[in-house]
């Protein structure tokens, strides 16, 4: 039985679905468009924080504490009520959308809808992997990760055993894209620096792996940054086998479509991402999995409902006829979200809708250390200069003042061997690639039990598709 929120009949109601890139700056975006007396603004949310997701690899090293790259809906975004809970169905016919808070259900009517729930890491059929593979998307999986490496050099240390104590330290990292590479490579970087502490470790017995089935590390980056990316990553001994994929995953090893079977305790997927479940149950057009959007990001024949960020197929009208589609990036959903924002006013207001239109900035990505490859506006960069865009545009993009500074801070005592301590505190089941972005309900003892399997079914027969992100 659903339960209903009251609101004044006077008041429009907007509603946004998701408090990551998207919605979050289309929610602040709307609170300062819109008048209180005009416009009443929800945002439901899984979470209670906007997660930085560029920064994560800086959490699984060990550099950044995942709070300070968590920017807080409810202290930051004031202009709006704040419902936390799960989004489960929309009711476009009566403008409602139903949202799970624990263990009952409630209805939030709408007179306009913003939907941003993101995407979840794209899993694939391939035996084991879903049992085994860790993924690299949330905050609980990268701390996992972080607790994991740690954990692995601390048994291999006292493991006899030459062959278990090499299996415990080969990674296997699955998606050369950027957010793969940046965490094989500062991964790589972190356990040849941490070595020393481990006596009966050689760096003979580390042994990190970034395997993708395209040809190319990174290719949205162009040949020749992908190529400096790429001679890092064997400089640091990081193995990178190109045109390979997973074919099986055990506990104990990763077998790979080349014929290969590696012993290794860890393998990280990270090779795609795909919508979100939740708009592909609504009914609405979808191209390439993500929800057909005009291009001012409203859906043709429900003109009451904009879509925006990873969920949406937004045509990029930079790009000749926008034939081509915007890339699912941060970069891109912020954007959106002001433009989905303003296009919200405008309809209440009675006015023209925008088009969305964003020329790319460009991609930064941080290896660790002194190693950094970017492209800002189509300029090629590498080493400090890369670093130094690369670091200064997260500072910019990250909505917070106190977390700008928190982090500045944390980045200048990290050192070579950041914080390196592991509390033990996740469990598998919490990092798992095919679980970790579904337990996401107000935290409470009965979340700690692993959630239901509700993964989108994985894509049948094969092989990963190249990484990106
Ligand atoms: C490791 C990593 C590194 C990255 N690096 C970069 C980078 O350098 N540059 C870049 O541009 N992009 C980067 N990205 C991609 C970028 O983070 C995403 O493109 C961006 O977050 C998309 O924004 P979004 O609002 O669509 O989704 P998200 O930011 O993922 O937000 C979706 C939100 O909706 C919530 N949600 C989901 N389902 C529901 C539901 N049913 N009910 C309520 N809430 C729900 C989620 O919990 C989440 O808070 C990176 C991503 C990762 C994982």
């Amino acid at each position: 039985m659903s339960e209903h929120i009251p609101v004044s009949p006077a008041t429009r109601r907007v509603v946004v679905a998701g408090g990551g890139f998207g919605g979050f700056f289309a929610t602040r975006e709307l609170g300062r468009l819109l008048k209180p007396a005009e416009a009443h603004v929800t945002l439901v949310s899984d979470t209670d924080a906007m997660l930085y997701q560029p920064l994560l690899p800086d959490v699984a090293v060990g550099a950044l504490d995942p709070r300070r790259v968590a920017v807080p809906l409810r202290t930051t975004l004031r202009r709006a009520r704040i419902v936390r809970g799960r989004v489960l169905s929309v009711d476009a016919g009566r403008g409602s959308v139903e949202v799970a808070i624990q263990t009952r259900t409630i209805d939030v009517p709408y007179d306009l809808l913003l939907l941003a729930p993101g995407a979840v890491t794209r899993m694939r059929d391939i035996p084991g992997l879903a049992e085994h593979a860790v993924g690299f998307k949330t905050a609980a999986e990268a701390l996992y990760l972080r607790e994991l490496v740690l954990s692995q050099l601390e048994i291999a240390d006292s493991e006899p055993d030459p062959a278990r104590r090499r299996a415990r330290m080969t990674f296997v990292v699955a998606g050369a894209g950027y957010a793969g590479t940046e965490l094989a490579a500062q991964m790589g970087r972190l356990t040849g620096n941490l070595l020393p502490g481990f006596p009966a470790l050689s760096p003979a017995d580390v042994s990190w792996m970034l395997l993708d089935a395209a040809d190319a590390v990174m290719p949205e980056l162009g040949g020749e940054l992908g190529e400096a990316a790429l001679r890092l990553l064997r400089r640091r001994g990081v193995d990178v086998p190109l045109q390979t994929s997973i074919s099986a995953v055990d506990s104990s090893s990763v077998h790979l479509t080349d014929g290969t079977t590696i012993a290794c305790s860890t393998v990280i997927w990270r090779a795609g991402v795909t919508a979100n479940p939740l708009v592909t149950t609504l009914g609405l057009p979808l191209t390439r999995g993500r929800v057909a959007v005009t291009p001012t990001l409203d859906v043709a024949g429900h003109t009451g409902i904009f879509v925006i960020g990873d969920a949406a197929a937004v045509p990029d009208l930079t790009s000749g006829a926008g034939q081509r589609l915007c890339p699912p990036t941060a970069q891109h959903a912020m954007r959106q979200a002001k433009t989905a924002a303003r296009n919200i006013a405008a309809r209440l207001h009675g006015q023209p809708l925008r088009p969305y239109r964003h020329h790319d900035l460009g991609l930064v990505v941080d290896l660790g250390g002194a190693g950094a490859v970017a492209r800002p506006l189509g300029i090629p960069l590498r080493g400090w200069p890369a670093k130094v865009v690369a670091r200064g545009y997260h500072l910019y993009a990250l909505p917070s003042l106190r977390r700008r500074l928190s982090v500045l801070s944390a980045w200048a005592v990290a050192g070579k061997r950041p914080n390196d301590v592991s509390f033990g505190l996740l469990g598998l089941q919490q990092a798992l690639a095919a679980r970790s972005e579904h337990p996401a309900l107000p935290f409470s003892p009965h979340t700690l039990s692993p959630p239901a399997q509700t993964h989108p079914p994985a894509a049948p027969g094969g092989s990963p598709i190249p990484g990106h992100g």
